[in-house]
């Protein structure tokens, strides 16, 4: 680690082979996720003391008070049958592909038996994409494009439903003429104040926010935002007025559309859009294997998912 920065090749796999060579069995991957998970070293969640044995299968016992520790404990790889080394191939998988994995191409590379385990798989990685505590957007000289947007092909109801569009908000940083990182969220209730309280979410206080003409963003100005609000007189000019979010809600359509291969059940939703904010949001990232380091940081803060947790669709 140099500077605070992961390095390639030291802190995480520069390639495949790499991959293989690093994680040959549960052991390697556990002090891997040790590290990740205890940055600054082990210390007992109970007592605080620093000294520690490990026994068995990725328990820390504390030397001071013999409490155990599991590191995967409250992890998405708690209490898994699966190698650890299987997990991390997957997850090497996942952010090798620019563009991401659907549930069938990762059970043909990991030779799962059964699509409905590469699916439960994808979906606990999903929900590790979004990192708890994240920073918000914006920022002294960073505009925020705000809005919503209509993604189509999600379905109500169970599986073989009819299509339907849902209604997703973007915040879209623009840095110039650069667009900078985004955030997504499912719309429960379109074109209501819904939007402000994600803006409040997601965007630092003080921020300059781009927005059309709609009556509930008048309040931004109140909500501690410079708020800058433009009415397009014709629905083709919305492209021009907030161009970033108009760039990203299209990249995020065709993306929908290319990786997955089905209709998305509108509970998940939101899983999809946290994992092309994860992607897009490293898309400049130089190294894919960053991209692996990141993803196992944060499913080590993550919490477990089992699979009677997931409603198994369509997708
Ligand atoms: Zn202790």
């Amino acid at each position: 680690m140099k500077d605070g920065h992961p390095e390639a090749g030291i802190d995480y796999p520069r390639t495949y082979a790499d991959l293989l060579a690093w994680f040959p069995d549960d052991d390697a991957c556990l002090e891997y996720l040790a590290g990740l998970r205890w940055p600054a070293g082990f210390r007992c969640p109970a007592c605080g003391a620093d000294g520690f044995w490990k026994t068995g299968r990725g328990q820390w016992m504390c030397k001071a008070c013999a409490r155990r520790t599991s590191v995967t404990a409250g992890t998405i790889f708690h209490r898994t049958r699966t190698p650890l080394a299987t997990w991390f191939a997957a997850v090497w998988f996942v952010t090798s592909q620019k563009g991401g994995v659907s549930a069938l191409g990762l059970q043909r590379v990991l030779g799962f038996g059964s699509y409905e385990t590469a699916w439960a798989w994808l979906h606990k990685l999903r929900r590790a994409m979004v990192r708890p505590g994240r920073d918000l957007l914006g920022g002294p000289g960073v505009v925020v494009e705000l809005d919503e947007t209509f993604i189509g092909g999600v379905s109500r109801g169970g599986y073989g439903a009819s299509t339907d569009k849902a209604c997703v908000m973007l915040a879209v940083e623009k840095n110039g003429r650069k667009i900078g990182r985004m955030r997504a969220q499912v719309a429960t209730r379109p074109g209501t104040i819904e939007i402000l309280e994600f803006a409040q979410a997601v965007i630092a206080s003080g921020s300059e926010v781009h927005t059309d003409g709609a009556q509930m963003f008048r309040r931004l100005a109140d909500m501690g935002y410079i708020h800058r609000r433009t009415v397009a007189m014709r629905t083709a000019d919305k492209e021009t007025l907030l161009p970033g979010l108009h760039m990203v809600a299209s990249l995020l359509k065709r993306w929908m559309i290319g990786t997955l291969h089905y209709g998305i059940a509108t509970e998940h939703l939101p899983y999809y859009l946290d994992e092309y904010t994860f992607r897009f949001n490293r898309r400049d990232s130089r190294s894919r294997g960053l991209l692996f380091y990141r993803l196992l940081q944060q499913a080590v803060a993550s919490a477990p998912h089992p699979l009677k947790d997931l409603t198994l669709s369509a997708n």
